[in-house]
């Protein structure tokens, strides 16, 4: 066994050998794989193997159809041939109108990735599925890439193909603790003795959080007990000719797929069970669960009706086996939240199918330190402080209920809420506030106009269409209030911070206490890593000078990590992040100053505290630090105060907002006003894909200064000119918004991606935003959108239709 190595991964499942293989491919061959069993002895062995190009969004369609690659070369390799039944398609149901308009939709976003999907209806189901009946079928999505692959055979042929490139595979060796030097390397220490190492990949399965504990950390990954089971030869399927297409049934939650002459099928009942929550016996290796087929009998039902057939055969074999959550679903692949030089790739509920395609991003992200594709819905950072086993155990059964129910647009389920919370939601509550949940902090979505007000879930405009309208109504007239909980709040200080910062961002960033900037965080590819707002504090009772470094609630880890890693030795820099201690009140409206005013003493007319102002001071009693910023467009003030004091600047707002229309508006009202202004997202238009020239914000880049991160990458970009670019749209159509993913055509073929979309009321106009091809994105460019498998026509405006000059901004 070596000593030494440069990645150590754990684990041999799909996860670990997939990552070994891509190893390799990105040219590291002095990498190990140490397995406490055999390959394959954890879940992998008796995974059902099922391998879909379906995703919800492009990074998981993308990766899958890196898998389908991979794994159809691997089958056709004469020195190691996996078996692998490719090409028969599959079909993954619907008996409502609202979830075939997704599929619609996630067929418009998979054109994107080059992949198509069909939205076929219920007769063509069953010509393509003769054993299905359509009684109570509307039709389906059809995945002809569909299929399922030996597991066993496809992680011995990574493992095979990553020793020839160099790399070691060592067997009965289990991981019994792990080391970090003071230059963040590792030793890994076994049971077989130790490997020093650059990096370690955690990718142990459903005992990640044995291998977490030996580095400190908790993993939010749960696991739950699946069963599926194999039935005898059913004679119609021997008849049929061809393969069976595969089914994933989200009316009465299984899937089927042929095996040999049967049926392999698989459920996920409502009585589900979480498993491994006390622990793991150290003897559960290549094991089972034991079988427990009365739990599944409110599935079988549905399934009996769907496939007449079923109900004749006899079952073989059952199979009970842990699989492995997280909180949203999908996996945690990439950088471990606090620590250096490691990564995982866990909680891997569907690893067949999306294995390839995950070891081969987190293989990237190790190499070369960012992925082809940007991989937030699926970095680890992703859940923060919230994010404990306890809770994800509770995520994990209510996805499991919900397997193949994809989440619409502003749905946000019952468990798990409730997880951040301030003095303010039950007030809110009470307010009549529908909420929404941004990294767990819940949040108001908008005031309901009446308690039994509710929203129908789909893909066009719902029923709170009207109540946003009089929200942003009020805001643009009056002055509306809002909490932005959760904002990722970094406190910087030491004589170097301003140093630092030059180095962390690509633009000015200015030293003038009391005033505030906005910048952008390059990667070392010169793409968007962050936005950041940086407000120079003066020195007072609450600290020394000082920068608070504001950014998207969920970016709290991520930023925090990118921040810490880029001190140097010696740099006099503090970093603290203020995040779960201060939240934000937003008074935003051209009565806003008036409001201000009545309830914190002090000049607040705009020549005293003109726009991008930072002022320290109360409101009410209330220890505030005011900026004067605005996402909304209209003249605006964060009003950032101490949690313990919330509820009093709550009061103090209200009651000097009274004769002036003061009234609550939510983060829909938000979404509408920022399009009109054509303010960007972090992570929807700021993505690891695209630099700042490509997203429009060349103002925000100073490539004369001496040096920054990402700076020479840029400059190489630049030179090579933009692949595409970001364009604001407005829509032919009032009916639905463009949903984040849906593809822009001309002449048939993809030419942009949208990122966001919703109506801007005060404009008039349904907006959207895209990347585009450069050479179409000009304005008056007329581009055709598939909106849920409707050509519409769309045409690409000036940014920041309202209000072009930002005068209402500055007051
Ligand atoms: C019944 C069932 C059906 C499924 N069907 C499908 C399907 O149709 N399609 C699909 O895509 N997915 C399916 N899955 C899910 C899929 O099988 C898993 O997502 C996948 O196998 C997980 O792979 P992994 O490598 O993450 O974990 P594992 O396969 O569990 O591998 C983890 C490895 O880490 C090793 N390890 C743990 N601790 C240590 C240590 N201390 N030292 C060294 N090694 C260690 C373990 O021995 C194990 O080999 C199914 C799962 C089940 C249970």
């Amino acid at each position: 066994m070596k000593s030494r190595t440069k990645v150590v991964v754990i684990g041999g499942g799909i996860a670990g050998c997939s990552t070994l293989y891509h190893l390799t491919q990105e040219g590291w061959s002095d990498v190990v794989l140490v397995e406490r069993d055999e390959l394959t002895s954890g879940t992998t062995w008796h995974s059902a193997a099922q391998v879909t190009n379906f995703g919800m969004n492009q990074t998981m369609v993308g990766l899958k159809s890196h898998s389908i690659a991979l794994y159809k070369k691997l089958r056709d390799d004469p020195e190691y041939p996996v078996g692998y039944h490719h090409g028969d398609g599959g079909i993954r149901l619907a008996n409502t109108e609202a979830q075939m308009q997704g599929y619609r939709h996630f067929a418009s976003m998979a054109r994107g990735m080059g992949v198509e999907f069909e939205v076929i209806d219920a007769a063509e189901c069953a010509r393509r599925h003769p054993l299905i009946s359509t009684t109570n079928l509307l039709g389906g999505l059809w995945d002809g890439q569909d299929g399922d692959i030996d597991p066993a055979q496809l992680c011995q042929a990574l493992a095979f193909h990553a020793r020839k490139a160099g790399a070691e595979v060592y067997r009965n060796t289990p991981v019994t603790g792990l080391t970090q030097h003071k230059d963040d390397t590792w030793t890994v220490h076994t049971q077989q003795g130790d490997i020093d190492c650059d990096i370690v990949v955690n990718a142990c399965g459903y005992r990640v959080n044995e291998v977490g504990a030996m580095m400190g950390v908790q993993h939010p990954v749960a696991s739950m007990e699946h069963q599926y089971f194999v039935t005898e030869d059913i004679p119609a399927i021997a008849q049929a000719g061809h393969r069976m297409p595969l089914l994933r049934c989200p009316i009465s939650d299984y899937y089927c797929r042929q095996e040999k002459n049967g049926l392999l099928v698989g459920f996920y009942e409502q009585g589900c069970k979480t498993w491994g929550m006390d622990g793991i016996s150290p003897n559960f290796s290549n094991d089972l669960c034991p079988d427990d087929l009365d739990r599944i009998m409110d599935v079988l039902e549905g399934a009996f009706k769907r496939m007449p057939a079923l109900a004749e055969a006899g079952i073989k074999r059952v199979v009970n086996g842990p699989i492995t959550y997280t909180i949203d679903g999908a996996p945690l692949v990439g950088p471990i939240p606090g620590k250096r030089n490691a990564f995982c790739i866990i909680g891997l509920r569907a690893g067949l199918g999306e294995g390839g395609g995950h070891g081969w991003l987190l293989a990237q992200q190790i190499v070369h330190g960012e992925a082809c594709y940007d991989t937030w819905v699926i970095d680890p950072r992703r859940f923060t402080g919230h994010a404990t086993v306890e809770l994800t155990s509770r995520k994990a059964i209510e996805d499991y209920q919900n397997e193949f129910r994809f989440h619409f647009p502003h749905e946000h389920r019952p468990a798990g809420r409730h997880a951040k919370t301030t003095s303010l939601t039950p007030v809110f509550a009470a307010e009549g506030a529908e909420f929404t949940v941004v990294n767990g902090w819940e949040r108001i979505d908008y005031i309901k106009p009446s308690p039994d007000f509710h929203t129908t879930l789909g893909f066009s405009f719902d029923e709170a269409f009207d109540v946003v309208a009089a929200e942003v109504a009020n805001v643009a007239t009056n002055v509306g209030l809002t909490e932005v909980n959760g904002f990722n709040r970094i406190e910087i200080t030491g004589a170097d911070r301003h140093a630092f910062l030059d180095r962390m961002i690509c633009g000015a960033v200015p030293r003038r206490v009391g005033r505030l900037s906005l910048g952008y965080l390059l990667n070392n590819h010169g793409c968007i890593k962050s936005e950041a707002t940086l407000a120079n504090l003066p020195a007072s009772d609450r600290g020394p000078e000082r920068v608070w470094y504001g950014a998207a609630a969920a970016s709290e880890y991520h930023d925090m990590d990118w921040l810490s890693a880029h001190v140097k030795a010696g740099e006099d820099v503090q970093l603290r992040s203020l995040t779960n201690d201060q939240t934000i009140l937003v008074l935003a409206g051209p009565k806003a100053r008036a409001v201000l005013s009545g309830c914190a003493r002090g000049d607040w007319s705009a020549e005293a505290f003109p726009w991008l102002s930072v002022r320290e001071c109360c409101i009410g009693f209330a220890p505030a630090t005011v900026m004067g910023v605005s996402f909304s467009g209209e003249l605006a003030y964060e009003i950032h105060v101490p949690n313990a004091s919330l509820y009093a600047a709550y009061l103090a707002l209200r009651q000097a907002g009274h004769d002036y229309g003061l009234r609550l508006f939510g983060a829909r009202a938000v979404e509408s006003m920022r399009m009109e202004k054509g303010f960007l997202h972090w992570k929807a238009e700021l993505n690891t894909e695209f630099d700042p020239f490509e997203t429009g914000l060349a103002r925000f880049v100073k490539l004369d200064k001496s040096d920054f991160i990402g700076k020479e990458a840029l400059q190489k970009r630049r030179s090579l000119g933009p692949k595409r670019k970001l364009v604001t749209l407005s829509l032919k159509t009032n009916h639905a918004p463009a949903r984040s993913g849906a593809s822009l055509l001309r002449d048939n073929k993809v030419v942009g991606t949208i990122t966001s979309g919703d109506y801007g009321h005060r404009v008039g106009m349904n907006l959207a935003y895209a990347f585009v091809d450069a050479e179409l994105a000009h304005t008056g460019a007329i581009i055709e959108l598939d909106l849920c498998g409707q050509r519409v026509e769309t045409q690409i405006i000036d940014p920041s239709p309202y209000d072009p000059t930002f005068a209402r901004m500055r007051g």
